[in-house]
């Protein structure tokens, strides 16, 4: 059976040497003679798997010394907890609502301090980056929240948050390691790793070292006290052994690639096949805002419901898959990540303007 071409918003395409070479050692790990899956994470060649690939993506992401690299478990959404359980020192924060991801982050931010809502683009169906270069943050706030990219609208922050000093927080799930990061403009930035990384099951947060309290509130579990987990180097218990390996891979695969600013220029390259396309179709639109589209996540719909999910499933007969957009959405999404090929996008641009001729 041949691999199709898969836009699924994540868990996602990986890059197709990375589940070779994970093949090829699945039964004998470079002569332990076991899998990662069934060794020891206190052995040594575990210890070698999650060292080298710490070591990767701090050269990657060019990340300084005074910030930890942290492999955790339980989701981007366990951190929406653990963010203000860690960072709670005034007791507020600033959350800027661009979809469903911030908001859920805002609301599990309320659980445990006062959240302010400082800007939204929720009255145009969040298909666009509201202006946040004077936004009206109190002095006391203990840091501004965004959702970088947005898996499912399809938008993407090009210019940070004026946070007039305060720290920023960042999820950045669905765009880790697509275009070059600087992280000092960052205190904490973090995602789950399934929808451009890896497989689902680990989350890596990079979080500025004096971020990192001593102490938290007596009621913060112990798993989520960023100072545990630093302290022990993601190694406080089991950590999620096999994806942190996979991730290592394709931290080298990217690495091989040429690195951030190679990925930047292949989903460049990629995405404006897709928005070109996009843009003189008079079938498909595009739902997002030109200045503020994602190189990640390309919403798109006919306008005509039947005729959406006609698209869907006869893309899906091509060999296009996972192409339906999100329940709360509707339409298409076509998810790009590093590890779709330049030809996938060529085949599906293919597949639109057939489908768009045969509709017409
Ligand atoms: C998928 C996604 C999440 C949720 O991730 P889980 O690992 O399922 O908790 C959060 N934020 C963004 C931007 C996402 O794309």
């Amino acid at each position: 059976m041949a691999r199709v071409y898969n836009f699924s918003a994540g868990p996602a395409v990986l890059p197709e040497e990375v589940l070779k070479e994970a093949a090829e050692e699945m039964l004998d790990y470079k002569g332990t003679g076991m899998s990662v899956m069934e060794m020891s994470h206190r052995s040594k060649a575990f210890q070698q798997i999650i060292d080298e690939a710490e070591q990767d993506i701090r050269e990657l992401m060019n990340i300084p010394n005074n910030y930890k690299v942290l492999f955790l478990q339980g989701g981007a959404s366990q951190q929406f907890a653990a963010i203000p359980m860690n960072l709670k020192k005034n007791g507020k924060a600033a959350y800027i609502i661009t979809g469903q991801w911030a908001k859920k982050a805002a609301a599990e931010a309320e659980k445990y301090l006062e959240v302010q809502r400082v800007a939204s683009s929720a009255d145009k169906t969040f298909s666009y980056i509201p202006d946040c270069s004077d936004l009206d943050i109190d002095d006391d706030a203990d840091y501004v929240y965004i959702c970088e990219n947005n898996t499912i609208y399809g938008t993407k922050y090009h210019t940070l948050p004026n946070t007039k000093g305060h720290t920023l927080v960042a999820d950045v799930s669905s765009c880790f390691l697509s275009e070059p990061v600087d992280v000092e403009k960052y205190g904490v930035i973090y995602g789950g790793v399934q929808k451009n990384v890896g497989p689902a099951g680990v989350v890596i947060a990079i979080i500025r070292e004096d971020l990192i309290p001593e102490k938290v509130d007596i009621s913060v579990p112990t798993m989520l006290t960023w100072k545990t987990q630093a302290d022990a180097n993601s190694l406080y218990n089991t950590p999620p052994c096999y994806g942190i390996y996979i991730c290592g891979k394709v931290f080298k695969w990217i690495k091989k690639m040429g690195g951030l600013d190679a990925m930047k220029k292949h989903n460049e390259k990629k995405a404006k096949i897709l928005y070109d396309f996009l843009d003189k179709s008079k079938l498909f639109k595009g739902t997002v805002v030109p200045e503020d589209r994602s190189l990640m996540n390309v919403p798109f719909v006919t306008g005509n419901e039947e005729l959406d999910a006609k698209f869907v499933a006869e893309a899906k007969a091509a060999g296009l898959e996972n192409l339906k957009g999100h329940r709360t959405v509707g339409g298409m999404r076509a998810s790009i990540y590093n590890a779709m090929p330049i030809e996938g996008v060529q085949a599906l641009v293919e597949f639109m303007e057939k489908f768009e001729k045969e509709n017409a």
